[in-house]
């Protein structure tokens, strides 16, 4: 609540575009703004960016005119565990930190680590959007002891165990079900 009012005569954004008029008499300026996900085409099929995008951005001038932009970003996802499949929500951080030059991004530049700005206006959705990508985990487990699901039978091992057999490592061969009758009939 504190840091809200702190920010109060700037309200709270909902974009990461940042008009550079408001910044002409500044070195210095600090926003918060909570940005929808979609804006930033935050849309996966095994990851959902349910919650805003809860951003602390800091714009400070650097020479003449470039910005020094520095974004902390926190959100959280929801994504599908690896193993049991169950959904579960992930706490994801990110900070972008970017120099914004005026110019234009011509090929070579964009090759480079190098930004630049029209001097009207500086957009950190690309830089913002890239960064928190690569924060989704690859192979997210809802517990480092998840038992997963039965390859068999695909019961939910961390609610019950199942009555399955544990799958022996054999190839495939063995699998054939001619066998299966022969084995059960010596019983
Ligand atoms: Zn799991
Ligand atoms: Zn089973």
């Amino acid at each position: 609540m504190l840091e809200v009012k702190l920010n109060m005569k700037e309200g709270i954004r909902d974009t990461l575009v940042f008009d550079m008029k408001d910044f002409r008499h500044e070195d210095f300026k600090e926003y918060e703004a909570l940005v929808p996900p979609a804006l930033l085409g935050l849309s996966y099929e095994e990851v959902e960016f349910n919650n805003p995008l809860s951003c602390a951005v800091r714009l400070l001038r650097y020479g003449d005119d470039n910005v020094y932009v520095t974004a902390n970003i926190e959100t959280n996802i929801l994504v599908e565990c690896g193993r049991c499949i169950t959904p579960f929500e992930v706490d994801i951080t990110t900070t972008v930190e970017q120099l914004f030059s005026i110019g234009s991004e011509s090929l070579e530049q964009s090759e480079a680590d190098e930004r630049y700005y029209d001097g009207e206006t500086v957009d950190i959705s690309e830089d913002v959007r890239r960064a928190l990508v690569l924060e989704i985990p690859v192979w997210p487990l809802c517990s480092e002891t998840c038992e997963g699901l039965c390859p068999q039978c695909g019961a939910e091992l961390n609610i019950k165990a199942c009555s399955c057999e544990p799958m022996d490592e054999a190839p495939a061969s063995t699998s054939n079900p001619f066998f299966g009758p022969v084995k059960n009939a010596r019983k």
